[in-house]
């Protein structure tokens, strides 16, 4: 009796594939097992530090163009005051976030250079301290000329985050106005960044989402149980009424104080100046 060759053939290859699945499956297991344990190793780091392990670490980084790097060096202080390597990671996580987001202007608002990156740098210094800075609750960002009318509320706005919509709102005249005198603690781009990713760590269970709601739970918790601590803060003045609004409101309002006057929070709320430098592993200067 003669072999057919068709179905030696065949075999072969039933054989091939049998054997790859096997292979992929050890491959998909051992892997399985290296991510369990590198978590695990973060998670005790985290407990002792309140830190993640490691922020930066890329294969390539992205480039930004001379005239959008030109914008960054002229216009955005918190990049200024960086050394030369941190620089480096800002622009590729500025390049990598403007490509991933669809930037629409508004109302006769031609978006340029200036937009995309000023924006995506307010958005990549908040995240500077996280590891994922792809705020992924964020996937359209609409900018008009200036204070706008709102079909859902009925009135005028500067700007907001719809969280359904994944898209977040500016005016550009008030995002500028936001960065024109940098310590009145009052900065548009940053409180609607803030919301979103307020939103995007509820959401999301990456190691910096875990610190940063933790962390602003810690907050809440002191201001409720402190008395004297929150009248103090009611009374100071030094955050706008507005941040008793609620705790999103709290949230933006804190973090625009303590991006724009870092020395006169900690001089005078060093407790939850340090809660906040906590939630954004915030360790760059002049912070
Ligand atoms: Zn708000």
């Amino acid at each position: 009796m003669q072999n057919n060759p068709d179905s030696y053939y065949i075999g072969t290859i039933i054989l091939s594939i049998l054997i790859g699945l096997v292979v992929v499956l050890i491959f998909i297991f051992i892997r399985k097992i290296i991510t369990s344990i590198l978590d695990g190793l973060e998670m005790t780091y985290t407990f002792f530090t309140n830190r993640p392990a490691f922020v930066h670490f890329y294969m390539f980084r992205k480039k930004l163009t001379r005239n959008q790097t030109k914008i960054l060096t002229e216009q955005f202080t918190f990049y200024k005051r960086l050394d030369a390597e941190n620089k480096s990671y800002f622009r590729h996580r500025v390049a990598t976030f403007m490509q991933s987001k669809t930037f629409v202007g508004k109302a006769g608002f031609k978006v340029t250079d200036e937009t995309e990156v000023l924006v995506s740098a307010t958005a990549m210094m908040l995240t500077f301290g996280f590891r994922d800075f792809s705020i992924k609750a964020v996937k359209n960002i609409v900018i008009y000329p200036t204070k706008y009318f709102s079909e859902v509320n009925k009135v005028y706005h500067k700007g907001e985050f719809n969280v359904n919509l994944n898209t977040l709102v500016l005016s550009w005249d008030s995002f500028l106005e936001g960065y024109r005198i940098e310590d009145d603690k009052l900065n548009l781009g940053i409180h609607e960044f803030a919301h979103a990713i307020h939103f995007n760590c509820i959401y999301q269970e990456d190691i910096n989402s875990v610190i940063f709601i933790d962390t602003f739970n810690e907050l809440r918790a002191l201001l409720a149980n402190d008395e004297i601590l929150k009248n103090k803060l009611i009374a100071s003045e030094y955050l706008r009424q507005y941040a008793f609004t609620n705790d999103f409101e709290l949230l933006a309002v804190i973090l625009e104080t303590f991006i724009e006057t870092p020395r006169a929070f900690k001089h005078q709320f060093p407790l939850v100046y340090y809660k906040v430098k906590q939630m954004l592993n915030f360790n760059f200067p002049g912070y």
